[in-house]
C-alpha cells in the first residue's frame, strides 16, 4: 500500500511539472492560489471505481488556515484515499461519489488540475525523482533564484552534498534519482517544497525505508519552515503527530475522532486547569487514539502523552 501512496503522490508531482507554465516568464502561482490555507470536506464519499464500495464515507470536516493536523488510522482505513480525493488523483465530482472538497474557500472541482496541484506541496512516502537537472527537480517550473534554491538545500541539509556534485545545481539526476540515497531523495522532495512554499504542505510520513536521523530532519525542518501553512501530515509513527493541533483518526472510511492529542488522550485530569478552559472538544473521545497510543507499549505511552501535554501547555499560553 505505501509503494502505491508514494507513486499516486509522484504522479501528482509529475503531472503538476508538466503544465503549462510559460517558461520564461517569473509567476509565483503558489501565491496566487489559494487565498488561504483551509481545507473543507462536505459530505464526502468517494469509490475508487463505478460499483466498488466507498472507501470514505460521508466525510465532513474542516481544517482551518495554519493548522497542524495528523491523520492517522490503521492499513486501509483511508488516509491516502483522503489524500487522493484532496489532489483529485480520485475525483470527487465523478457521479458515482458524492460531496464537495473546498480548498481556500474555493470549490476544487472548479479549479483547474494544474493549478490545484500547484497549489499544495507534497513530500511523499519514497520519492521518485524526475529525470533532469537537479534544478528542474527542484524548481519544475524555472521561477526561483539560485540563490532561493541554494537557501531551500541549506536548510534542507543538503548544501555540502549538492557543493560535491558535478554541475552542483545544473548536476544529473539519473532516472528515479538512482543517484541519491533515499533519505536525500526525500529531503530533495522537502527542498522543492521551501522553495515553492505554497499554504498547504502534504506529508505522507515515510516508514521503514528512511533513516531515523532523514526522518528527524524532516519533521524539524516542517516544523520550523512551514509554521506559517497549513500542514497535514499522514502518520505512521505517533510521535510526529502527537504535538500537532489536532489529530484525525480514520477507521474503515470514517472519522471517528478529530479533536486535539490531549483532548483525544483524556488528559485533563492529569493536567489540572490551570485557571485555563480546556479545548472544547466536540464530540466525546471514543478512545481510537487512546488505543492507538496504548498499543506502543507503556514506555512509548508515558513519552507520547508527554508530547501531547506539551502542546497544550503552549496552546495555554497562546502559541
Ligand atoms: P495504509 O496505512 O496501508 O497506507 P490507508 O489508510 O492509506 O492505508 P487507503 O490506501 O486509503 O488506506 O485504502 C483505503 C481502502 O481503499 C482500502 O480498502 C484499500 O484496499 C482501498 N484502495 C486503495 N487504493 C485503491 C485502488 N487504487 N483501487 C481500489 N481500491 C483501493
Ligand atoms: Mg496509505
Amino acid at each position: 500500500m505505501d509503494t502505491v501512496d508514494s507513486a499516486t503522490l509522484d504522479a501528482a508531482a509529475a503531472a503538476a511539472a508538466k503544465g503549462e507554465a510559460p517558461a520564461s516568464v517569473v509567476v509565483n502561482t503558489a501565491s496566487l492560489w489559494p487565498p488561504n490555507g483551509s481545507v473543507v470536506f462536505r459530505n464526502v464519499s468517494m469509490r475508487y471505481r463505478e460499483g466498488l464500495d466507498p472507501v470514505l464515507k460521508k466525510i465532513s470536516f474542516t481544517i482551518h488556515d495554519k493548522e497542524k493536523i495528523g491523520v492517522v488510522g490503521r492499513t486501509g482505513s483511508g488516509k491516502s484515499s483522503l489524500m487522493n480525493s484532496l489532489l483529485r488523483i480520485i475525483d470527487i465530482a465523478d457521479p458515482f461519489n458524492e460531496g464537495s472538497i473546498f480548498i481556500g474557500d474555493d470549490n476544487i472541482a472548479t479549479i483547474g488540475l494544474d493549478r490545484l496541484r500547484r497549489g499544495l506541496a507534497i513530500i511523499p512516502q519514497e520519492p521518485v525523482l524526475f529525470c533532469g537537472t537537479l534544478r528542474y527537480n527542484i524548481d519544475p517550473f524555472n521561477e526561483h533564484t539560485d540563490d532561493e534554491l541554494w537557501n531551500a538545500l541549506t536548510l534542507s541539509g543538503l548544501q555540502s552534498v549538492v557543493m560535491n556534485l558535478k554541475g552542483r545545481l545544473v548536476a544529473d539526476v539519473e532516472e528515479g534519482g538512482a543517484n541519491f540515497s533515499v533519505g536525500q531523495r526525500q529531503m530533495i522532495c522537502v527542498a522543492r517544497a521551501l522553495v515553492r512554499h505554497p499554504r498547504i504542505l502534504l506529508l505522507d510520513e515515510a516508514t521503514a525505508s528512511i533513516d531515523l536521523e532523514t526522518d528527524q530532519l524532516i519533521q524539524d525542518t516542517v516544523r520550523k519552515h512551514f509554521q506559517d501553512c497549513t500542514v497535514i501530515t499522514i502518520a505512521h509513527r505517533l510521535h510526529t503527530v502527537l504535538d500537532c493541533h489536532r489529530i484525525m483518526v480514520l477507521e474503515a472510511g470514517e472519522i471517528v475522532e478529530f479533536d486535539s492529542p490531549f483532548n483525544l488522550l483524556n488528559l485533563g485530569d492529569e493536567f489540572g486547569s490551570g485557571g485555563v478552559p480546556p479545548l472544547t472538544s466536540s464530540k466525546p473521545s471514543k478512545g481510537s487514539l487512546a488505543s492507538l497510543v496504548r498499543d506502543t507499549g507503556k514506555a512509548s505511552e508515558r513519552k507520547l502523552k508527554a508530547i501531547a501535554k506539551q502542546r497544550e501547555s503552549k496552546r495555554r499560553q497562546g502559541q
